[in-house]
């Protein structure tokens, strides 16, 4: 067997009406709360803050609501927040909501009590945050989702170079996370379709990492199996809370395999595309990177990518691994058929000119190495013409 690490530092608590909980976890830390979000932009969010900043109120917690959080969220998102944060002289920072609330929170924790902007923390850089020193970050997923709640990165997106990047840091694992599925009652289509294709990534980029292992194997397909199962049902019934519980527990699994695998080639593409366009989402740029992915990738991961094609496509069980590998890429664009996420770079407005500038940024992260197959820089611009 594989010689393999896992770890991971995040107390879970996981279920239904888990939320009534979160005022008892954040006096384990302080009386004095920064509540991250995205603003209240319609009443479900709005109800769902009150709510949450009333379990606070009534145990004694004095709360500051920082709800400047924009969707791939930004370094002057996150110096707002920690400016707040100082001011308010806050001791715990909560994470109310999808990957880009939590990450934020993490960040915010960071910039609050270190010189310097987010920006000066990613992952490759010197010195990285003192541990002494952070603030502790509650996670509270209302997506599934990024994993963030169980995630050691926070993903900062900088405008001004156009490029997203992640601070990424054992010392960044958030101390407690609540995932509670009536949070994600009201999550809108769209954006469950794109965390939910997420989740099925985040797991399956698990699988063909070289830093996969049996831990993280048996988390993995659980989560693809889910999502395959679940997914679509959700989408034909947003309301239906026992496929969102599915989903919520999806997304748990697939977050502790990219803290222990990592991801490859997609994300790395994907988080290109979201620092030069940042009104893609997240898992929308996915959606569109996976197909020429796994057509690229599928002869030197055979295995896997016929598990895949045969979770997404039961009629293929029959199937040698080849056979099955080889229609993957079919299958995948099947399954984003169902969802409504089958689409091309060029329909979320990436202009056709930039097609050689956005391979270039597809390398910048070290994300593509630890794919199968490495692509070259000509190869890495065809991915990026077949995904247009
Ligand atoms: P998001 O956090 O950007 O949320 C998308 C939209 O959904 C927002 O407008 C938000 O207000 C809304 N929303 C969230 N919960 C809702 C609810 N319960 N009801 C109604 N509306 C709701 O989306 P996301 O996909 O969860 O997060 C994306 C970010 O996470 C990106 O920046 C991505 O790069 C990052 N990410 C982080 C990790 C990690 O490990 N830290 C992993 C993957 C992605």
């Amino acid at each position: 067997m594989k010689n393999f690490n896992y770890h991971q530092s995040t107390k879970i608590l996981f279920g239904r009406s888990r939320i009534h909980e979160l005022a008892d976890v954040v006096l384990q830390y302080g009386k004095k709360a920064l509540l991250v979000t995205t603003p209240a932009a319609n009443p479900a969010l709005a109800e769902q803050y009150s709510r949450v900043k009333k379990i606070l109120a009534d145990k004694g917690i004095a709360v500051v609501h920082f709800d400047g959080v924009i969707p791939n969220p930004t370094v002057a998102t996150i110096s707002a927040g920690a400016l707040m944060a100082r001011k308010f002289e806050a001791e715990v920072v909560i994470g109310l909501g999808g990957g880009s609330s939590m990450d934020a929170a993490k960040a915010i924790s960071v910039e609050a009590t270190h010189p310097g902007t987010s920006w000066d923390y990613l992952f490759y850089k010197t010195p990285q945050p003192d541990p002494a020193k952070l603030l502790p970050v509650i996670a509270v997923s209302t997506t599934s989702g990024t994993g963030s709640q169980v995630t050691q990165v926070a993903v900062v997106t900088n405008p001004e170079v156009r490029d997203k990047s992640a601070l990424y840091n054992n010392i960044l694992y958030p101390q407690v996370c609540i995932i509670d599925p009536d949070l994600m009652l009201t999550v809108p289509k769209f954006v469950t379709a794109t965390t939910g294709f997420d989740v099925l990534c985040h797991a399956f980029e698990s699988t063909i990492n070289p830093g996969t292992g049996a831990y993280v194997d048996l988390l993995a397909w659980e989560a693809i199996s889910i999502v395959s199962a679940n997914l679509p049902a959700v989408l034909s019934t947003l309301n239906d809370i026992d496929a969102r519980e599915k989903m919520a527990w999806a997304d748990t699994l697939a977050g502790l395999c990219i803290a222990n695998a990592g991801v490859t080639l997609p994300h790395g593409m994907g988080m290109a595309v979201g620092g030069m366009y940042p009104h893609v989402a997240h898992g929308e740029a996915l959606a569109i990177l996976y197909p020429a992915f796994a057509e690229f990738t599928w002869e030197a991961a055979v295995p896997q990518f016929a598990r895949l094609a045969k979770i997404l496509n039961p009629h293929l069980i029959g199937y040698s691994d080849q056979d099955a590998a080889r229609r993957s890429p079919g299958e995948i664009v099947r399954f984003l058929q169902l969802i409504g996420l089958n689409k091309k770079l060029k329909d979320v407005g990436m202009p056709g000119n930039e097609i050689e500038a956005l391979a270039q940024q597809c390398m910048v992260l070290p994300d593509y190495k630890g794919n199968p197959r490495v692509a070259t820089y000509e190869e890495m611009v065809e991915l990026v013409r077949l995904s247009y």
